[in-house]
């Protein structure tokens, strides 16, 4: 199979639509801005979406479903948010077509079927949820409410890209409600916690936990936490999000519970998310030029198993041994694939593993069997060994690990040479345009400085990183006091 595919060092932007097109994982559709998830993709969506409902589950949390529409008069309720997503809204007028009188076998909008009231297509659902949430807070016994949702939602994004940023994206998102502001504040650190140990330890993709700015924080938030994550051309990618609501949204939509004294309080609310988009960070933080690199955990298939044969005879014999492997297998949970189509050349079914990020191949040729052994490669360092029959599923087992850990380590090592201090707007710029990744510098912590960095370099801040030491400085554009470093970025 020929994988033509533009390499990383040639054009990046071009490698990745690319590779996520040929190796299955998502096309652009006939909508605008919204793509199909084909099967292979989704498999893996499946995979991180079953991991995250179980940490949500063992975390307290429970999945609830609720409307797609919004009428515009809730969606305007909480100003601030409104009016933050108010430039990409998709918005439901009309309820009917009808057959033009003019052309026949078209269709136009019904002008007799006009909404009474405008409905917004949810591009997050704090609004719906919380006009919800009115009617089920009375007391303080009623709370926390611990409530996750597995949704699409629709922003009407002007420059989209497969997964990393589409119109219509697949995303959960968490909405909790709290007495005390103290406990929403511990909600939204333990769910940013909960999405840095499922992408570093499920996904290995190492991240920044941080808080945003102002101007990057969601609209309607108090505080925004978020993990932010680095690809291999140096560009940083907000991974997921937690947000202190404070009592925003309790204030917008008259939610309040009677504390255990009686006295009528406001309730405090947090909301999180991650989307479709941690697909496109998977892709571009492990993949090379011969095609996808999938962390074990996440691959939909583990283990291929390719014969390679003459004869009729040989086929069967192998089959016979790669049964038996396949069971064994399967026994310690291991996905696995025995690839014995009779269409293709092995040569072909390589080249297809390969491109897919399969993690590990085994090939088996009547050699192998004569000599009680396989040939394993590994995808993420495209290395092959000869494997003794005995004891081969435990090796394969601990391989798998080893290759989980490995990626991580990869990535990891990656990340941390590209976290760099600067001290000077000239150094700043040098790194930006040279280096990449993070740049690590002083900021006097106003939204103009912020604003013009952006304008001059295309960075943003992407957060003000949790761990690490707070040490004051001077700005590198203003020269103005700062009480920390920040990081800035280019980013997806
Ligand atoms: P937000 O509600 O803006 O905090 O976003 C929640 C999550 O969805 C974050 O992890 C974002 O990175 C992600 N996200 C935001 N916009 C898009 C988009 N257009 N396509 C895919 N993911 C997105």
């Amino acid at each position: 199979m020929s994988k033509n595919l533009t390499t990383r060092s040639e054009d990046y932007s071009k490698w990745y639509n690319e590779l996520v097109v040929k190796a299955d994982l998502a096309e652009n559709s006939g909508v605008r801005g919204c793509m199909v998830i084909k099967p292979y993709g989704y498999a893996i969506w499946e995979k991180m979406q079953a991991e995250l409902d179980r940490m949500f589950k063992e975390t307290g949390h429970q999945n609830a479903y609720f409307p797609l529409f919004v009428p515009k008069s809730m969606f305007e309720a909480e100003e601030k948010n409104a009016e933050g997503f108010a430039k990409e809204c998709a918005i439901v007028t009309h309820y009917r077509l009808k057959t033009d009188p003019d052309k026949a076998g078209k269709l136009i909008v019904d002008p007799n079927a006009k909404l009474e009231e405008e409905l917004i297509v949810r591009p997050t659902s704090e609004a719906i949820i919380w006009s919800t949430y009115k009617g089920w807070v009375q007391s303080y016994r009623d709370l926390p409410l611990l409530i996750n949702q597995w949704a699409n939602v629709v922003r009407w994004e002007m420059r989209t890209r497969l997964f990393l940023r589409t119109a219509e994206f697949l995303w959960q998102e968490g909405h909790t409600a709290h007495a005390t502001k103290q406990e929403a504040i511990e909600e939204s650190e333990k769910m940013m916690n909960v999405y840095a140990d499922f992408v570093e330890n499920f996904m290995a993709i190492p991240v920044v936990k941080g808080l945003k700015t102002e101007t990057e924080r969601f609209a309607g938030a108090d505080e925004t936490y978020c993990i932010e994550a680095l690809m291999q051309d140096g560009k940083a990618l907000q991974a997921g999000t937690s947000h202190f609501l404070g009592q925003n949204f309790a204030k917008a939509f008259d939610v309040k519970f009677a504390n255990a004294e009686g006295k009528q309080e406001y309730v405090w609310g947090t909301s999180w998310g991650v989307s479709t988009r941690l697909m496109g960070a998977l892709v571009m933080t492990h993949s090379d030029d011969q095609g996808l690199v999938l962390p074990p955990n996440l691959a939909p298939i583990q283990v291929v198993i390719v014969p390679i044969y003459k004869t009729e005879e040989q086929f069967q014999a192998i089959t016979t041994s790669v049964n038996e492997l396949v069971k064994e297998l399967r026994k310690l949970r291991i996905s696995v694939k025995y690839d014995d189509r009779t269409t293709q050349k092995p040569g072909f079914k390589f080249a297809e593993w390969e491109l897919k990020g399969v993690p590990v191949r085994i090939a088996v040729g009547p050699k192998d069997l004569e000599n009680g052994t396989f040939e394993v490669a590994r995808r993420d360092t495209l290395t092959k060994e000869v494997v003794a029959n005995e004891g081969i599923s435990v090796y394969i087992n601990d391989l798998l690990q080893q290759i989980q850990e490995s990626l991580f380590n990869k990535a990891l090592d990656y990340r941390n040479t590209h976290i760099t201090e600067v001290n000077s707007f000239e150094e700043f710029k040098d790194v930006l345009e040279n280096k990449g990744g993070f740049v690590s510098a002083h900021w006097d912590g106003s939204a103009a400085t912020e604003e013009k960095i952006k304008d001059l370099t295309k960075a943003t801040i992407r957060c003000l990183p949790l761990e690490g030491v707070v040490e004051p400085g001077t700005c590198v554009f203003t020269g103005k006091p700062s009480s920390r470093r920040v990081f800035f970025a280019k980013a997806y």
